[in-house]
């Protein structure tokens, strides 16, 4: 059976033959309102991304509609183009890129929104595109520096943070690699000082969600390896790299409806295209609002597997100071990592003078940030510049000349930071990989393993893993449209 569409509107029905051209701003509706236009500078208001012109169309619906066009459905596009298939990419916001999102305008250095570090970097396929010189060494872990109720650790208190600290990151990587997918809480003594923030390394800032709420699976086997910036930014680089992608902006995907003859994928803004396959890269956030429909409903395995991998939150507070500030930095080597333990609240972190700017960028993470990012954003960046002013003293209070904060967690288009497996369900990663009746195929950070689970990297390997399932559902389809020339059917 073929896709069913409404004949009675077959001008809304879009195949490749029907697109316009190239793809124009033009007839795309105005920027999405959002409660991001603010801090989220180019989100939604900036110029489309460089769009190429579509080559001749064929008379056939599209192989494939990727849904995102973050890191994972780049990568998918990327490739299933260079195998020759016809690919449709519809985006929702108004750039390419999705989570990589770098602010080049706030700051006197391009800084990184969302993801900030490239992980493994001798593994990441990401540093080759990045020019020579253009990355420096970070630690990402926080835990250089360790304040204290606002205070520098004295050299106890930073001994029996470490002794919590070390003793979980070595818990969590034996259980990890004995495949006890326990909660990551279970092996933190809740009865040491240092407990919350010790725990909150592993879960509300590495994790985005709390130590209890975090599988051993997503922290134990993380392969972060020795952290790097992207001095031009990391948001700049994935843009770049994906730029000779054709993504359809501003344009949401609403619903898709598949079986076994392919899908039909409506958007919001009234565009109905049809394909063989779509890949989804939308993160699990987005798919568990129900954002966008599937019908039928997706088998219930699926749908467990999407629950089963909510998004934590991790938002960042960055700050730039002008010169008066220039004694306390210079005491500060570039990008160290520091955390503000507080015995009656939850810890933050900061990273401080990267790019050797008078710069800190703030961390607030898992139950924390989505408590903090319902307070009014001078409100949370107050509360962050004390913790600063309470370590380095008034004069950082008095020498801010730049500040943002953001808000995934109020992003419509993600809806949190990254996804974080419920304790025992990590398996659930895998679970979403499968495809859906051959037809609708999920990529994104939640489809990856457990060493690149919530990463740059893992959405890239997905969208590569997710086309070449395509590849191959495409192969078996056409096996199958080859049926009637065999000769068994030839010969009756
Ligand atoms: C604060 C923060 C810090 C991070 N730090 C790091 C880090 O240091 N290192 C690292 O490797 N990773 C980091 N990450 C994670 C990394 O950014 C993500 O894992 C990665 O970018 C996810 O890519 P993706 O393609 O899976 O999803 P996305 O980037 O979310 O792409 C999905 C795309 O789908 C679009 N979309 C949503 N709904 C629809 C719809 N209905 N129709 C059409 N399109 C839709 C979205 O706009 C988006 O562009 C961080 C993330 C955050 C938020």
């Amino acid at each position: 059976m073929r896709v069913s569409y409404s004949p009675q509107r077959p001008t809304a029905l879009l195949g490749p033959e029907t697109l316009p051209g190239p793809f124009s701003t033009a007839s795309l509706p105005g920027p999405l309102p959002g409660p991001f236009s603010g801090s989220f500078p180019g989100f939604f208001s900036r110029a489309v991304a460089p769009v190429g012109i579509l080559p001749p169309q064929p008379t056939r619906p599209y192989d494939v509609i990727v849904v995102g066009a973050g890191v994972a459905g780049l990568a998918a596009s990327k490739r299933l183009r260079a195998e020759g298939k016809r690919v449709l990419v519809l985006e929702a916001s108004a750039r390419v890129g999705g989570r990589a999102l770098s602010d080049n305008k706030r700051f006197s250095v391009p800084i990184d929104l969302g993801a900030g570090w490239l992980h493994d970097p001798k593994n990441n396929p990401f540093l080759p595109f990045v020019e020579k010189g253009g990355t420096a060494p970070a630690n990402s872990m926080f835990t250089q520096l360790l304040f204290v109720n606002g205070k520098p650790a004295t050299a106890e208190e930073r001994k029996a943070f470490d002794r919590v600290h070390d003793g979980l990151e070595k818990a969590l990587q034996r259980e990890a690699r004995a495949g006890h997918d326990v909660s990551a809480g279970a092996l933190l003594d809740k009865k040491e000082r240092f407990a919350s923030s010790a725990g909150a390394v592993f879960g509300a800032f590495e994790s985005a969600r709390e130590i209890d709420e975090t599988s051993v699976m997503d922290v134990g086997i993380f392969g972060a390896g020795d952290d790097l910036f992207v001095k031009k930014g990391i948001g700049n680089l994935i843009e770049a790299w994906g730029k000779e992608a054709r993504v359809k902006l501003r344009t949401p995907v609403d619903s898709i409806h598949y079986d076994e003859g392919g899908v039909v994928v409506r958007t919001k803004t009234g565009e109905v295209y049809q394909a063989t396959t779509a890949i989804v890269t939308t993160s699990t956030g987005v798919l568990a609002s129900g954002a966008i429909r599937f019908t039928p409903k997706l088998p219930s395995e699926t749908s467990a597997a999407i629950k089963a991998l909510p998004m934590g939150l991790m938002n960042k507070v960055i700050f730039e100071f002008d010169d008066r500030a220039n004694a306390v930095f210079a005491k500060i080597p570039d990008n160290t990592g520091a955390i503000f333990h507080d015995d009656d609240g939850a810890p933050v972190a900061f990273v401080l003078r990267p790019h050797g700017k008078n710069m800190a960028i703030g961390f607030v993470g898992g139950e924390n940030a989505w408590r903090l990012e319902k307070l009014p954003v001078k409100d949370l960046k107050a509360l962050m510049l004390g913790k600063l002013t309470s370590a380095y003293g008034p004069t950082l209070a008095a020498s801010v000349k730049a500040s943002t904060v953001t808000q995934w967690g109020k992003n419509p288009f993600t809806r949190g930071a990254y996804s974080a497996a419920d304790p025992g369900k990590a398996d659930a990663r895998q679970t979403l990989a499968d495809p859906v009746a051959g037809r609708v195929f999920f990529a994104g950070e939640a489809v990856a393993g457990p060493e690149d689970n919530g990463t740059l990297r893992g959405a890239y390997r997905s969208g590569e893993a997710a086309s070449k399932r395509v590849m191959a559902q495409l192969a078996k389809d056409a096996r199958k449209v080859r049926l009637p020339h065999h000769p068994a059917l030839i010969a009756a």
